[in-house]
């Protein structure tokens, strides 16, 4: 790429990601003289942080799709559904709207989301020159989306509260619910740990990296 405008940390700048007090860079690392927050250029160790959490939320999907969500217990009888399971059930029952919506919310939508990220952390150390305004815009897309997978939490939070009638009908969180949660939070986080900067300071080859 040519003719690209400097970047704020070729200029010696760096915003405090606190506060955004824009500050004079200097040599030793300080902290914001307005928020006192720690100043960094680039967020530190983003890569190595990034991959260690997208791992982790790669391994809690395992535990979260395979152990039961819920525990229905219905005039003595229990029943346990995974996120699939109850995706079927309701396919069965004919609501195959809501099925669509558990199924793209828990299951297809945090998947593509550390995908994405696995991605885009290859793309960055892998030092590739595809497509930079693309790539920033799918990791935006990875950071607006993640609280929605937060809704089949939600629902199972509902239904345990709402459907409490005694002996006749509980409906209890199973442990799949756990690692759901673990990989929604966890995935949340790995967005946050990324740096999409990185994928600009690629672009710039001449421009050898500073810190
Ligand atoms: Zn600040």
């Amino acid at each position: 790429m040519r003719n690209q405008p400097p970047t704020a940390r070729r200029l010696g700048l760096v915003a405090c990601r606190s506060c955004h007090l824009l500050n004079q860079r200097l040599e030793t690392a300080v902290d914001c003289p307005r928020c006192g927050a720690p100043l960094h250029s680039r967020k530190p160790n983003s890569i190595a942080r990034a991959w260690a959490l997208v791992l982790a939320a790669a391994v809690f999907y395992i535990p979260a799709n395979v152990l039961p969500i819920t525990h229905t217990t219905s005039l003595g009888a229990v029943q346990s559904d995974t996120i699939m399971s109850g995706v079927i059930y309701f396919i069965h029952s004919g609501s195959w709207p809501v099925a669509l919506v558990i199924f793209v919310a828990s299951v297809f939508v945090p998947l593509l989301k550390l995908l994405i990220l696995a991605f885009l952390l290859l793309s960055v150390q892998r030092r590739w020159q595809w497509r930079p305004v693309d790539r920033t815009r799918l990791y935006r897309l990875t950071e607006v989306i993640g609280r929605w997978s937060m809704l089949d939490i939600y629902v199972v939070t509902i239904l345990v509260a709402l459907v409490h009638l005694g002996a006749l009908a509980t409906i209890e969180a199973g442990p799949g619910a756990v690692f759901f949660a673990a990989v929604v939070v966890v995935t949340m986080l790995a967005a946050e740990a990324f740096d999409p900067r990185l994928i600009w300071d690629n672009m710039e080859k001449s421009h050898e990296r500073a810190d």
